[in-house]
């Protein structure tokens, strides 16, 4: 346990434990849904920064062949305030024409960034395209995307951990929890 960015929390939302037991949870869903399908190798695209612990974690029990490529998206201005149309700051390499492809991000707030991602992947003619991520904010959804896959549904608050930050900082606390309402507005910010 890292106890000085825990102490900077008012609660933890979602425990190591329980990330841990999940994602094994979704890594055996996952790997039936393509199997089923008939696919023995999977694209996986990591949606960085935010979804590099997640996906990290995740791959490693989906037992299928994956390749592995990441897109960096600026969805938000400032750390709380959000952009309407998600910027791509730095594109896949990885030719997923033709392969089945499974996109990875944290957390499906507005879902602006996901359907950003979609429209873009799809411009490369994938076999199929799939979502998952951890988490999704309950009643926040402005634009069509639903996830195939997701990890644990929370409350509309900013939570961080697990690879989530607040001005970069906390992606390297083990849990999901929520800031101490005096860290979440620092001074200096205004
Ligand atoms: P959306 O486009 O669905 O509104 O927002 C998705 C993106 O906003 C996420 O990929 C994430 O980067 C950021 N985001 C949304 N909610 C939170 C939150 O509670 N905490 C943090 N740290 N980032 C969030
Ligand atoms: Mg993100
Ligand atoms: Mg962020």
């Amino acid at each position: 346990m890292l106890s000085t960015m825990e102490n900077d929390l008012a609660r933890i939302l979602v425990s190591e434990e329980d990330i841990r037991t999940r994602i094994r949870e979704l890594g055996v869903e996952i790997t039936d849904t393509y199997r089923r399908l008939g696919a023995e190798e999977i694209a996986v695209i990591c949606v960085t920064n935010g979804s590099i612990m997640f996906a990290a974690d995740l791959l490693r029990q989906i037992d299928l062949y994956a390749q592995l490529d990441c897109i960096r998206v600026c969805s938000y201005q400032d750390d709380i305030k959000p952009v309407s149309v998600p910027e791509i700051v730095d594109n896949i390499r990885l030719d997923i024409s033709g392969q089945h492809v499974l996109l990875i991000d944290d957390i499906l707030d507005t879902g602006r960034t996901l359907e950003r991602i979609v429209q873009v992947l799809k411009g490369f003619r994938p076999h199929s395209l799939r979502t998952c991520v951890l988490l999704d904010k309950e009643g926040r959804r402005e634009v069509g995307h639903e996830p195939n896959f997701a990890g644990f549904t929370i409350p509309n608050e900013f939570v961080v951990g697990y690879g989530l930050d607040f001005a970069e900082r906390y992606r390297n606390l083990g849990c999901i929890g929520i800031l101490k309402p005096e860290l979440q507005n620092p001074p200096e910010w205004h």
